[in-house]
């Protein structure tokens, strides 16, 4: 990072990103002064030399130039975070190391790159993975050069130098929006919006208003925006100057959109573009394996249409939606085996994304439970219709079956839930793991989950065949 020679930048959150905005501030000439309340990340510091000091001493930023936050942290609900509120008091700007990418890039001042990438940001509260490795997977299948950072895979500040027409996708969570000081990618993605993490953004508007950052007046060159919320569809009415105006792409698996604009819609398995009411493309979704349901036909439609503002063509995107592998824990089918398909959705935390599988598969033997997040649980009960049966697990198990308008049984741990589901499941059941709540009552986080619940299976399913 340039532009901050000689400054002291203070840097709270010694994680991934953390450490990467000191190495890249340090290479850039800045001085960055370091600090995490976890003794183990301050080691991780020490042994690359980074000066180390307490942000929470008073007089800690008498000579602080900018503070530079780690998503992880909380910084403004539920409760101020005092490290940053010190900051604003005396006066220091805070920003992340999203806003370092982009703010060092729109000064030219990017030294480490001789060209410039195209950046493409996507946001939403499901879909945002799935969408940037897919839309990653189809650029390179092209064979077009690009890297993928952000919330997924690498931190921005440790990506490779890009090379001629590079396209960098990047997945920002709204922690990331919410302080990033600049946010200027040339396509931003809103993939949708449900209530997730409301807690630590003051509520549903508050959560809006971070996602919302990408699309600034003045902002990206190319949106691709989400219709089907009354949120999508306000962003996308105010980023378009006409009814026909192409600097929004409009997506959608509610509905044919028949605007006069540029839209794209996933209606009964197919994929259409129309442009300028004129159909551009049709693509068969339903035979794709690697992306079962409506929601994943959401995120081929948002990854379709960016690689079309990118200028693919639509049989070269439609071939390379047939070889995506899939991304783990979601939606993931890890076995089958007696009729029975067995799909890992560990990832699906919030109760919408958990919504979104009980409708992508019949008969389903459904784990799930965990940590509750805020909201309740009722959206889930519009489909009780597919699920035979619920096995709950998470130390509040019984409180979270008493939600649920299914057969439920209290199971507690995976191991019981597993051993359960597959006792009842008979072929062409699904036994899907989508909790619909966090991990962190059982596990270090979702993949942990996921990788339990996948192991717990095959293990039983090696027992059976060798019994
Ligand atoms: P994110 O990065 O936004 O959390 P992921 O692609 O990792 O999104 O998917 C998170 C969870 O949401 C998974 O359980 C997945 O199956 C589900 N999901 C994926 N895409 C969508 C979508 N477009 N709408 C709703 N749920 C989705």
């Amino acid at each position: 990072v340039q532009g901050f020679a000689g400054a002291r930048i203070a840097i709270l959150g010694l994680g991934r990103s953390g450490l990467a905005a000191a190495r890249s501030l340090r290479a850039g000439g800045a001085e960055p002064v370091c600090w995490d309340d976890n003794p183990a990340a301050r080691a991780a510091a020490e042994t690359e030399d980074f000066a180390i000091a307490d942000l929470s001493r008073p007089g800690a930023f008498d000579d602080i130039a900018s503070l530079i936050v780690s998503p992880g942290i909380p910084h403004l609900y539920p409760a101020p975070n005092p490290i940053v509120a010190a900051a604003l008091r005396a006066g220091v700007p805070v920003d992340n190391d999203i806003g370092l990418f982009f703010r060092s890039w729109a000064t030219g001042q990017w030294d480490e790159f001789d060209v410039m990438p195209r950046v493409v940001a996507v946001t939403g509260s499901n879909g945002k993975s799935t969408t940037s490795a897919l839309i990653h997977h189809i650029l390179r299948e092209a064979g077009k050069p690009t890297q993928l950072a952000g919330n997924i895979g690498r931190g921005v500040l440790d990506l490779d130098p890009a090379r001629d027409g590079e396209v960098v996708v990047l997945e920002l969570s709204s922690y990331q929006t919410d302080l990033a000081r600049a946010l200027t990618p040339d396509i931003a993605v809103f993939t949708n919006l449900s209530p997730d993490h409301l807690d630590r953004h003051g509520g549903m508007g508050g959560y809006f208003a971070a996602k919302r950052r990408l699309f600034s007046e003045g902002g990206p060159d190319r949106a691709v925006i989400g219709v089907d919320e009354d949120e999508g569809l306000f962003l996308a009415g105010q980023m378009a100057q006409t009814p026909a105006d192409d600097r929004v792409i409009r997506i959608s698996v509610a509905r044919k959109l028949a605007g006069p604009g540029w839209n794209v819609f996933a209606r009964k398995g197919f994929l259409s573009e129309y442009r300028k009411g004129r159909q551009a493309a049709s693509i068969d979704l339903r035979s794709i394996t690697g992306l079962p349901g409506a929601h994943n036909h959401q995120n081929a439609c948002a990854a379709y249409a960016v690689c079309r503002a990118l200028g693919l063509a639509p049989r070269v995107i439609e071939a390379a939606l047939r070889s995506y592998p899939g991304l783990p824990h979601r939606s993931q089918v890890i076995a089958e085996a007696g009729g029975v398909t067995f799909v890992n959705d560990s990832k699906a935390t919030n109760v919408d994304s958990a919504a979104r599988a009980l409708a992508a598969f019949p008969r389903i033997r459904w784990i799930c439970g965990g940590l509750e997040k805020e909201g309740g649980l009722q959206a889930l009960n519009a489909h009780a219709g597919n699920v035979a049966k619920a096995y709950v697990i998470g130390r509040e198990a019984a409180a979270f079956a008493m939600q649920l308008d299914v057969e439920a049984e209290i199971c507690t741990t995976m191991a019981r839930a597993v051993e359960r589901a597959m006792a009842d499941a008979r072929p062409g059941d699904t036994v899907l793991l989508a909790p619909a709540a966090a991990s962190f009552d059982q596990y270090d986080n979702f993949e942990q989950r996921g990788e339990d619940f996948t192991a717990q299976v095959r293990a039983r399913l090696a027992d059976e065949a060798g019994e």
